[in-house]
């Protein structure tokens, strides 16, 4: 009989939960705009995770909460969580697991997801696995010897604060020249804004009109012949590949998944993004895959419940 857990994704503006099978369906969906507050959160988290596990047939074996931002799986709390106010040292596992009554487990969704594309996506068959997350931020998840790594204190992964140009723009976690801070939804959105207060590009004036500047904004000034748009998509998938190329040396992992919205971009990033990571091969990395996700929306879904279904297996070979 087919496993099935109870998986969350709880993101800075939805929070989505479901039930997934030990093959990956994915089924009894539910969805609502993320509270505010951080009180708010745990309730409604309680609420949809028991609304969810009550649709399952057989009883789920456990659920898994994925939750961007520091994230401590061991204590089952979220130390900070930019994008929700008052989300700071929240214990989550605790208040949900009394109303599921079944072991509830909380990881980072970039962590998570890096363990779903290993388990469902594009990572399936690999031994090791290096993720990378390019939305409004930049997160990275890591699989070794086919197990999430989450490092001394579970910061393990957070790739968007590799330093790629030290001279480069602020970034929010203090620090100059991050990934993050040249590759990003909110990079490119800042990038986007200051051309247009510079006055450099005309197009993206134009395309932008009264609205706040975004990434696609900028992606829609180079698809309309601006160079300067272009070049700074192009010098951001320059940066991915610097970085990622950078971390393959390291780890020599089978194989590097993406996923995220800034994928949507396509070729004008991922083109200068692959060039860079292969120019830096060293050796055998030069074998290392780049494969896109496969999981597409259900990503965080999939990620969580890779994660509650690696956590049963640790518990059944413990006892
Ligand atoms: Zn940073």
């Amino acid at each position: 009989m087919k496993r099935v857990v109870v998986a969350a994704d709880l993101g800075g503006t939805r929070l989505r939960a479901a039930l997934v099978d030990d093959e990956g369906n994915v089924f009894a969906r539910r969805e609502r705009p993320t509270p505010p507050k951080g009180t708010e959160v745990v309730e409604l988290l309680s609420t949809l995770l028991g609304q969810v596990a009550s649709a399952s047939a057989t009883a789920p074996a456990a659920a898994c909460v994925t939750a961007p931002g520091l994230v401590d799986a061991d204590a089952g709390t979220v130390l900070l969580a930019p994008n929700i106010e008052g989300f700071r040292n929240v214990h989550l596992t605790r208040p949900v697991a009394e109303a599921l009554r079944i072991p509830v487990y909380i990881e980072n969704d970039a962590s998570a997801a890096a363990l779903g594309e290993f388990r469902f996506g594009a990572g399936r068959g690999a031994r090791h696995v290096l993720h990378a997350t390019l939305g409004t931020g930049i997160g990275g998840g890591l699989v070794i010897n086919g197990r999430l790594y989450r490092g001394a204190r579970g910061l393990a992964g957070e790739i968007g604060h590799i330093i790629v140009d030290p001279a480069g723009p602020r970034c929010n976690c203090g620090s100059r020249g991050c990934l993050e801070a040249l590759v990003s939804g909110v990079a490119f959105a800042n990038r986007a804004k200051r051309m247009i207060n510079n006055g450099t590009s005309v197009v993206l004036r134009e395309i932008v009109g009264y609205t706040e500047p975004t990434s696609q904004h900028l992606h829609q000034a180079a698809l309309a012949g601006d160079r300067q748009s272009e070049a700074e998509i192009r010098n951001g998938g320059h940066m991915l590949g610097l970085a990622l190329g950078s971390l393959v040396n390291v780890l020599n992992p089978d194989i590097v998944t993406l996923s995220g919205g800034l994928l949507q971009i396509g070729d004008m990033l991922l083109g200068p993004a692959r060039e860079a990571m292969y120019s830096l091969a060293y050796g055998p990395a030069a074998a290392t895959e780049l494969k896109i996700t496969t999981l597409d929306d259900d990503a965080g879904l999939l990620g969580a419940a890779a994660v509650a279904f690696e956590r049963l297996g640790e518990v059944s070979r413990r006892d």
